[in-house]
């Protein structure tokens, strides 16, 4: 039976496609913007001057200042970089840790954005922000932050190396996954979330196996569309509290966390969620969805232990105690050795454990 739900919508412009970043200038117009100061990471400046150079007297300038779970520092320094180009908007070009740069500026001084995103993990489609202080990382939204305008350019994808496309695929796909279980889920969003998993589950091997897979490169990127409008639209639960916990306090590295415990977290909800998990299963084309997604996992060649990534085994304990600690709400109640033995099988890179009989 359908419903009750509540449903809403974010207002966004997304314009999809190969070779779209050449609609930028009509864009900016379309916003009644004239001079727009790019922002990247330092590692994409190149790629933004080569946009600066695109919209030509439309640039006010390139600001290479963007840093992984943004630090109000970073964002100090961008807040006069801003005021001294006298830009009207910005461009963010680059991943969740550049958007984020360009959503902390809108917050701040209410400037308008466009996203061009160039991974899969989604931020560009939600009203989220984290931000770092003194090392503490912490969320909140607003409509504030939600880009005005997003452009998706197939080609600017080509270039994402083939161990980050995958575990940032799979960042996206725990997007959806959370979402077909969320508590506030609805129709649509379950709608959006099936088919990200499905055109993400797809294109991630094939694109392991060819970086330059254009038409799975194109499938991947409207699967993080979609994955980031469900991430914008429902609550998160387990999964994200667990990688919001272990990258925060264990430094580990976001989309690869996201990955390793992904099946994990699947799998400790599929009890409660068994019409999820089923959804889940469905557009992987799999019988058992925390299989597939582990599987999933091995076949783009990501890492599938938290002992890989650098935790150690003596912080197992500690992880659970603060992933127990002010709980997202959750299909299954969160138990405290439960969590721990969840913990425990990523760490060690076990498969996710078997249904309960
Ligand atoms: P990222 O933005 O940190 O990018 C990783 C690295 O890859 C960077 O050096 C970047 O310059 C480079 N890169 C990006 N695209 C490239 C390309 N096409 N070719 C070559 N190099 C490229 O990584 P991410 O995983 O996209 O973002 C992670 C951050 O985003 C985290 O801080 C996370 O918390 C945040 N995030 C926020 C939301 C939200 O809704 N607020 C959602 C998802 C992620």
């Amino acid at each position: 039976m359908v419903g009750p739900f509540v449903y809403g919508a974010l207002p966004a412009r997304v314009v999809f496609g190969s070779g779209t970043l050449a609609t930028l200038p009509r864009e900016l117009e379309r916003l009644g913007r004239s001079r727009a100061l790019v922002l990247t990471t330092p590692q994409q400046s190149g790629e933004g001057e080569r946009l600066a150079g695109l919209i030509g007297r439309a640039a006010a300038g390139v600001h290479a200042g963007a840093v992984m779970h943004t630090p109000v520092e970073a964002t100090e320094a961008a807040v006069a970089a801003l005021s001294a180009s006298g830009a009207d908007c910005v461009v963010a070009l680059g991943g969740g840790s550049t958007i984020g740069l360009g959503k902390a500026l809108a917050l701040r001084t209410g400037i308008d954005q466009i996203a061009i995103p160039t991974t899969y993990a989604g931020s560009e489609m939600t009203p989220i922000l984290g931000e770092t202080r003194d090392g503490v990382k912490t969320t909140q939204r607003s409509l504030a932050v939600l880009p005005e305008t997003v452009i998706y350019d197939v080609d600017l994808t080509l270039t994402l190396p083939a161990g980050l496309s995958g575990t940032s695929g799979i960042n996206a796909i725990a997007h959806a996954v959370e979402a077909l279980y969320a508590e506030d889920r609805n129709p649509v969003t379950s709608l959006m979330a099936e088919e990200a998993i499905r055109a993400l589950g797809r294109a991630l091997p094939r694109i392991a196996a060819e970086p330059a897979d254009r038409a799975a490169r194109a499938d991947a990127l409207y699967g993080a569309w979609l994955a980031g409008s469900c991430l914008g639209t429902v609550g998160m639960a387990l999964h994200h509290k667990l990688c919001h916990t272990l990258g925060g306090s264990f430094d580990l590295p976001h989309a690869e966390t996201h990955t390793v415990i992904l099946p994990h977290a699947l799998a400790y909800n599929r009890s409660a969620a068994a019409e999820a998990t089923a959804r889940a299963a469905r557009a992987l084309g799999t019988a058992d969805a925390p299989r597939g997604l582990f599987d999933l996992a091995g076949a783009v060649g990501a890492r599938r232990s938290l002992r890989e990534l650098g935790m150690a085994e003596a912080d197992i304990d500690r992880a659970a105690d603060l992933a127990v600690r002010n709980p997202y709400w959750n299909p299954r109640p969160i138990e405290r050795d439960a969590v721990r033995a969840l913990i425990a099988r990523a760490w060690a890179g076990a498969p996710p454990a078997e249904a309960a009989a």
